[in-house]
């Protein structure tokens, strides 16, 4: 039996000190995968692309809440070819494939490797006309941004009759694409940024105005004056307390991150004086119906054009030093891994 090939990874190990290190390893094998693989992997992916999401930074970071098994080969997102799957599974060797959450890059290994050896009911077919880079300049920030737009249209948000729609955590990744997103359906999008000098780029994915994110910071009334029909949050604590203080009666909040911290300093008078919605968004155990429909709505709605012009490319080497950039606040958009380069 001849030896398997050696293939390219980023492999972070916690120490018994409990620092991290993180490395970029040239010589793992499929073994190495399916050591420390579990829940029913069964299929193996030649994976083209990652990304680097919020995620991945805390993971790099060592963030035991993320970085949940050691050692990890990072990576929430993937998208590659399946190179070998068992008999009878849905998949065939050759298929194109995209994978964002159920715990990869966490528990079980990621995407931020040339193979993956995952459960073949995690994947999805890359959607149709879409090309594999798209799809992981998507991954998870994306998807969860489609999810998002979603819960606020179940909730009874539409074009038509909509007032504004917040989208905080603008310039990051689950932002840039949510606006993206809502302008292309047609809402009145404001979107919270921290960094002034990026209101042209705001504007250029579709919003029509954009506010300090200073201003939602500061605690004040539980009930505001009413500005948003919807609202789209990144950021959590006192910023999400006051989105609810000021979206609109019936209106709907979607909660998707803690970049500002996980603490929600509110009171019930939002829920119960106006009949807001709070819905919570979890990318990671999504089921496949509404998977599917995310990336159905990703595929027809997001300009492709627009999409590239949010994405920039980094080789795997590189990807430490993003991961303390986005935990920094200072990346712009969606970063997508090329994992052969
Ligand atoms: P990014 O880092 O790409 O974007 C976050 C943005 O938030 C930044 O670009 C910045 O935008 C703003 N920001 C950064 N730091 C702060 C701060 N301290 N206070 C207020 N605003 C800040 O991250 P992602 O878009 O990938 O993820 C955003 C959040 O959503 C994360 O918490 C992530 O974990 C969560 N998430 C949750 C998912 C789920 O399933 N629920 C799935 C995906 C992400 P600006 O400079 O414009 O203000």
């Amino acid at each position: 039996m001849t030896a398997p090939l050696p293939f390219r990874a980023l492999v972070i190990t916690r120490g018994d000190d409990k620092t991290t290190r993180v490395e970029l390893r040239t010589d793992l094998t499929t073994d190495d995968l399916a050591r420390s693989s579990d829940a029913g992997a069964d299929v193996l992916v030649d994976v083209e692309y990652s990304g680097l999401n919020y995620k991945d930074g805390m993971a790099l970071a060592g963030d035991p809440g993320v970085m949940r098994s050691t050692p990890l080969i990072p990576g929430i997102d993937l998208v590659g070819t399946v190179a070998s799957a068992p008999h009878g599974s849905p998949w065939n060797v050759g298929d194109q494939v995209v994978l964002t959450g159920w715990g990869i890059g966490e528990t079980h290994n990621g995407g931020l490797s040339e193979r993956a050896s995952v459960n073949g009911d995690w994947l999805v077919a890359l959607p149709s006309g879409m090309t594999a880079r798209r799809a992981a300049a998507i991954g998870t920030a994306g998807f969860t941004a489609a999810l998002a737009v979603l819960a606020l249209e179940r909730n009874g948000l539409d074009p038509s009759t909509a007032g504004d729609v917040l989208v905080t955590g603008a310039s990051g990744g689950v932002g840039s694409i949510a606006i993206a997103l809502l302008a292309a359906a047609g809402y009145r999008v404001v979107a919270s940024t921290g960094r002034p000098e990026q209101r042209d780029y705001l504007l250029g994915l579709g919003a029509t105005d954009t506010i300090a994110r200073s201003e939602l910071e500061v605690a004040g009334r539980p009930l505001q004056s009413q500005r948003w029909a919807g609202v789209i949050d990144s950021v959590g604590g006192q910023t999400l307390a006051t989105a609810l203080a000021q979206t609109t009666y019936d209106g709907t909040v979607a909660a998707c991150g803690l970049v500002g911290g996980a603490g929600l300093p509110t009171t019930v008078l939002p829920f119960i004086l106006r009949g807001v919605t709070l819905a919570g968004i979890n990318s990671v155990e999504c089921p496949m119906p509404l998977r599917l429909a995310a990336w159905e709505r990703l595929n027809s709605d997001l300009d492709v054009e627009l999409l590239d012009s949010l994405t920039t490319s980094i080789p795997l080497a590189e990807v430490p030093a993003a991961g303390e950039k986005i935990l920094a606040g200072q990346l712009r958009g969606r970063t997508v891994v090329d994992v052969r380069a």
